[in-house]
């Protein structure tokens, strides 16, 4: 089992599609769709005894990915639990913070996603003057410290950074060290936004930048043998080349839990305040033995929804966006899985070829990056 433990639920990062959206959004209707727990402590307030013997009521390692706010905001506690509970360890963060952990930790994680949106100008103007150059010399800093982890870059896509353009941000973060990309669009996350945006507009911008980057995928493996670990394309390949059926692709209520900062255990981390997510807590739950939650419609009954898996069950159960906006975000789907599908014959090709490997494409499922964007 994959477990988000949430060290802080605040950050030091003022993000223009996270901080300055929620203000935005304010007086939105979640209130009324979620009933929330607003006594949520800031930092953890569980013991890590109780964590530990939590994770120890099964007999598989579990996976622990630190996850905020920031989680960097609480660097004790994360050295606390990983001096105590023997897991496998990843975390998402901002990166701002990534030079006060002490190499001894950074270099047990298996995986570090840095949220990094694409070029300087982009990612200063996303997430704050200054961020960009911080990061780049933090990730520079763990690397030549030894950690030799999987180092995967998570854009959030939308307007702005189309500007720049998909194909043209994935392949800087690949030329700055990073060795693995994913993306989210920001769609569907705040109640208010739709109706400020052209997102018809940008959508079909978008999926044209979508078919480029495939289009280069493709050429690297052509002319390098090499596969860029772009995970929406890796995880939408490995169904469609073995044929495989999906439930939603981040594992977000039957495989991938969170643990709130008051030892509740909910859903995904989005909702880890919102109680009817939560499905149990430290002390009396086992992680073998969760309640499942799983997408409601339109999903339920969509002919995609094998492959899709239901985007996000957050964005589904929140059902923030109008209709004609979720069917502008299923299309983006839509020409994703289409996008790959027509990539199919060519790649089989390389691999036949042995060009490229079957190998190549393996990734871990439920480790953060979002496949369906
Ligand atoms: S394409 Fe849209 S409706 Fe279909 S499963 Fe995905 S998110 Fe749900
Ligand atoms: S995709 Fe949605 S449900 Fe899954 S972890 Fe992200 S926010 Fe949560």
């Amino acid at each position: 089992m994959y477990f988000h433990i949430i060290m802080s639920i605040d950050c030091n990062s003022e993000c223009r599609y996270c901080y300055k959206k929620s203000y935005e959004d304010f007086g939105n209707d979640l209130n009324r769709i979620f009933k929330f727990d607003f006594s949520m402590p800031p930092m953890i307030k569980y013991k890590i005894e109780e964590l530990k013997a939590f994770v120890e009521k099964s007999k598989s390692r579990q996976t622990l990915t630190f996850y905020g706010g920031e989680p960097l905001m609480d660097i004790e506690k994360i050295k606390e639990i990983m001096a105590s509970i023997d897991a496998r360890y990843m975390m998402q963060t901002n990166g701002l913070l990534l030079d006060k952990l002490p190499n001894e930790y950074v270099n047990r994680f298996e995986a570090i996603l840095v949220s990094i949106d694409g070029n300087k100008n982009l990612t200063d103007f996303n997430r704050g003057k200054g961020t960009y150059d911080r990061v780049l010399a933090n990730i520079h800093l763990i690397r030549k410290n030894g950690f030799n982890g999987e180092l995967i870059a998570r854009m959030v896509v939308d307007e702005v950074s189309e500007k720049t353009g998909l194909t043209e941000n994935v392949k800087h973060l690949f030329s700055i060290g990073f060795d693995a990309v994913h993306w989210q669009l920001d769609a569907g996350f705040y109640q208010q936004d739709f109706k400020n945006r052209n997102f018809a507009a940008f959508a079909e911008s978008y999926n044209a930048e979508v078919s480029g980057l495939l289009g280069y995928w493709i050429e690297t493996m052509k002319k390098e043998g090499r596969v860029l670990r772009i995970y929406p394309f890796l995880g939408i390949f490995e169904s469609l080349y073995y044929g495989k059926k999906e439930k939603l692709r981040c594992g977000s209520g039957y495989a991938n839990y969170t643990i709130a900062t008051n030892g509740k255990i909910s859903v995904c981390p989005i909702m880890h305040d919102a109680t009817e997510f939560q499905v149990g807590d430290i002390w009396q739950s086992s992680p073998d033995k969760l309640k499942e939650i799983h997408v409601s419609e339109p999903c339920k009954s969509c002919g995609i929804l094998d492959l899709c898996g239901g985007r996000c069950l957050y964005a589904n159960k929140a059902n923030l966006w109008p209709k004609q906006g979720q069917e502008i975000i299923c299309n983006t789907v839509r020409h994703l899985i289409s996008a790959v599908q027509s990539g199919l014959p060519e790649i089989k090709a390389l691999i036949t070829s042995k060009k490229i490997s079957e190998k190549q494409f393996e990734y871990e499922k439920y480790t953060g990056p979002e496949i369906i964007p």
